[in-house]
């Protein structure tokens, strides 16, 4: 049998050397952007088991993935997930393991988290008003938040970014108030620009859509934003800027106004065990149906893994005056 490479290439020359794992579709909140109200989960015996799970970080790590982020729904609430994470954070090969999450569970996790190897961590953060992270958030707590957040800067993570979503109408009158919240915590922030992604009925995507430049605008009211250059290849999509006030870097995630499919480093695996080769397009491999064959074996899987390069997009294509190409939901997805 042909030996096996140890590095992902597709097709345009692109090296795929990180992992996004959604370890579970569920989750505490239902940020109004991300689920409809009444979400219909997926089964359980259709999701991929914790021991499943490791099996695919294993097979990406020996394709050369350095690189996995655990999200979802919200990977802390998944049962039993520490038992998933202690084994990831010891694999040898992975250097970088990451969250991402709504910090709901931080207060109590963030110090074993830390402990068992996850080096950076994402928080996402919309609103600084209580009763307006909760409309935002259908089921959130903003004090439960921050006090995640606190935890989360206490256990000394490499790297935490706040990640904040801005609708037109909404929240976009707080962009100064989050930026100040990252300046005086010392951590990161990055500003998403809204996918549409899965159908919702909440708001219409067009009208309180708000570009990374019209935020940068904002902020240019009140700070001098010094840019750290273009996203390089492995940095991640996000363009960074600082004040000059500390550590603190401003990002702008646009994958509307500057597309950055070119550097695109990444694939995700559903809760399900789907391998997704782009956010914005369908293709896809199933991975679960490879895990639960007769005969199963780790080679099976990497190579339906590296065969799965071949598919992967050359970009995306997001338009929000049209029903959304893409029906699964970022839950679904693994944001
Ligand atoms: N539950 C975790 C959390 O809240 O961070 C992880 C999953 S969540 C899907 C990951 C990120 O995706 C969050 O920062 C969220 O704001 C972002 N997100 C969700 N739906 C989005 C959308 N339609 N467009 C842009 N970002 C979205």
């Amino acid at each position: 049998m042909d030996s096996l490479p140890n590095v992902l290439i597709d097709r345009f020359q692109r090296r795929v050397d990180y992992v996004r794992l959604s370890v579970t579709d569920r989750c505490d909140f239902r940020c109004v952007y991300c689920m409809a109200e009444d979400m219909v989960f997926v089964g359980k015996q259709h999701i991929l088991t914790l021991e499943e799970i490791f099996e695919v970080a294993r097979a990406f790590v020996e394709l050369g993935v350095s690189k996995i982020r655990l999200t979802g729904g919200e990977p802390l609430i998944r049962n039993n997930i520490l038992s998933l994470i202690g084994p990831l954070g010891q694999l040898t090969g992975l250097e970088h393991l990451v969250l991402t999450t709504n910090g709901s569970q931080l207060q109590r996790l963030a110090g074993t988290l830390r402990h068992l190897g996850v080096k950076r961590i994402n928080i996402s953060l919309d609103s600084l008003q209580p009763r307006r992270f909760r409309q935002l958030t259908r089921h959130g707590n903003l004090d439960q938040v921050i006090a995640g957040i606190d935890a989360a800067i206490a256990a000394r993570f490499d790297h935490i970014r706040l990640n904040a979503v801005i609708l037109k109408g909404r929240n976009e009158d707080e962009v100064l108030d989050l930026v100040n919240f990252a300046l005086q915590r010392k951590i990161d922030i990055a500003f998403i620009e809204e996918m549409p992604l899965g159908l919702i009925d909440e708001h219409d995507r067009a009208l309180s859509f708000c570009s990374s430049e019209e935020l940068r605008d904002i902020i240019s009211r009140q700070y001098e934003l010094q840019s750290l250059g273009d996203p390089r290849e492995h940095d991640g999509p996000a363009r960074y800027f600082v004040t000059g006030d500390g550590p603190t870097r401003i990002g702008f995630i646009s994958p509307h106004s500057h597309n950055f499919c070119h550097l695109c480093n990444r694939v995700r695996v559903t809760a399900e065990g789907r391998l997704l080769l782009c956010l914005g397009n369908e293709h896809s491999v199933d991975l679960r149906s490879v895990l639960r064959a007769p005969g199963y074996s780790l080679d099976r899987l990497k190579r339906t893994i590296i065969e799965a390069m071949s598919i992967k997009p050359e970009r995306h294509h997001f338009n929000l005056n049209a029903t959304p190409d893409i029906v699964r939901f970022m839950n679904a997805t693994g944001g």
